[in-house]
């Protein structure tokens, strides 16, 4: 194809193979479109359960996407806020349905496959209901106005999630069904991604990677993947909170700290601090990658990343090492959104910014693709940019697995046609299995 970017010579040897692809879909690309249920009917600035709980009709998404080709959908059955998307008995499911079921059922009906994405350590509700479990701050600090102390608890306000009330509800009345909602509200609508949305702010937490939360994690993993024909369960936030770099110094992971490296190394800023914390990730990918495959064999465990330098983001902030986690999980799923950060139906300038992360991406991946020991499918966004944006996206984000697109609500029809008509004529992928 002209135009676009031979990664083959950028990767080194993969552990794993593509076979599985082939086998499940019938077809040599993965091509899927993600959905949020609780971030509402447009972007995925709100926070809504009135929406999953009463309009969200899985068969029509199903149709539609089989009507554009798409093989595989994506559902975040568990988001930031924490709420369990599935007919669950150790999570909080506010919508009081079985989503997962509901689309699995549909899938069938549309021969799309179901991938999972589970949010782990970010889960706004474990935090309310377990705060001894959420992770600590190393250091006193500032940020967005916010100041916190060391040994306080990194339960923070939401940067990108909005609440509206729903009729004839008062506040106190939602709070109780949204514990962690304050009665702050965003009232300004910006162009930057941080300044996107409107309405009351809730809180979010970022648990302890080392406390009672990750079994609480592998409880609900085993439960879906032993309940619903999935295939795949992808973790999303499996990482520490990137926004900090003093987190979590609570007494478990000090100990333990030191219990590995001795009393003497020094806890935040040393290099034994960040090794440590990539292998506390590391161990909890290893024991989800376990429960899904002793719970299901067949099913595919993946990871989501976010581009950016390797030493200053991904290693000390986030905890990440790309290398350990692909060759424990099946698939490494990057994120790839440069126009997120700005798109030129904003105008000229916004365009420019989002080309700019487009550049910057595209380097990014050129300089670390190397790192990923598995196969690559990357997300790209449809949601907040324009059609050629997005194009340019899945053709270049293509890492030879096929491609992710966020998000299902927000796409815009000449989008839809485009993405069609990309399935078509590059995937050389139709609906005709659909019976
Ligand atoms: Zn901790």
């Amino acid at each position: 194809m002209k135009g676009v970017i031979d990664w083959s010579k950028y990767m080194s040897t993969q552990k794993g193979k593509n076979e599985w692809v082939s086998k499940s879909l019938g077809s040599k690309k993965i091509f899927a479109m993600g959905l949020m249920p609780v971030r509402g009917p447009k972007g995925f600035r709100k926070l809504d359960y009135e929406f999953a709980e009463k309009d969200l009709n899985p068969n029509e998404i199903m149709k539609k996407l089989n009507e554009s080709h798409f093989n595989v959908f994506g559902l975040v059955i568990k988001d930031t806020d924490g709420a369990c998307l599935w007919n669950t008995k150790h999570g909080w499911n506010p919508t009081g349905r079985d989503i997962l079921g509901e689309f699995c059922d549909a899938g069938k009906d549309y021969n799309i496959k179901i991938m999972a994405s589970f949010t782990s350590m970010n889960d706004a509700y474990q935090g309310f209901k377990h705060p001894e479990r959420v992770s600590i701050h190393g250091k006193d600090g500032k940020k967005g106005g916010q100041r916190y102390k060391r040994g306080d608890i990194s339960t923070h306000e939401e940067g990108e999630m909005r609440i509206n009330l729903p009729n004839n509800i008062t506040f106190e009345q939602y709070k109780e069904k949204i514990p962690f909602l304050t009665n702050k509200i965003d009232k300004n609508v910006g162009k930057s991604r941080g300044a996107r949305g409107e309405g009351f702010i809730p809180l979010t937490s970022f648990m302890c990677p080392n406390s009672k939360h990750v079994d609480y994690l592998l409880d609900l993993a085993k439960e879906v993947v032993n309940s619903y024909k999935i295939m795949g369960l992808f973790a999303d936030y499996i990482r520490y909170d990137g926004g900090y770099v003093d987190l979590c110094a609570c007494k478990r992971c000090t100990k333990i700290f030191h219990e590995q490296y001795g009393n003497k190394t020094k806890l935040l800023t040393s290099k034994e601090w960040y090794d440590f914390k990539s292998n506390t990730i590391a161990e909890y990918a290893q024991k989800l990658h376990a429960t899904i495959k002793k719970t299901n064999e067949d099913c595919v465990s993946g990871w989501f990343c976010l581009p950016g330098p390797k030493n200053m983001f991904t290693r000390k902030r986030l905890g990440q090492d790309w290398s350990k986690l692909s060759s424990i999980l099946d698939v490494a799923s990057p994120m790839e959104y440069p126009y997120l950060m700005g798109t030129r139906d904003d105008g000229w300038i916004w365009g420019k910014v989002g080309d700019f992360f487009y550049w910057y991406f595209i380097r990014n991946m050129k300089k670390r693709i190397h790192e990923f020991k598995s196969p690559i499918l990357a997300v790209t966004n449809s949601v907040e940019c324009n059609t050629e944006e997005m194009i340019k996206q899945i053709k270049n984000f293509d890492f030879g697995l096929g491609i992710a697109v966020f998000k299902y609500f927000g796409t815009s029809e000449s989008q839809w046609q485009a993405l069609k008509e990309y399935a078509e004529d590059v995937l050389g992928l139709d609906n005709l299995n659909y019976t």
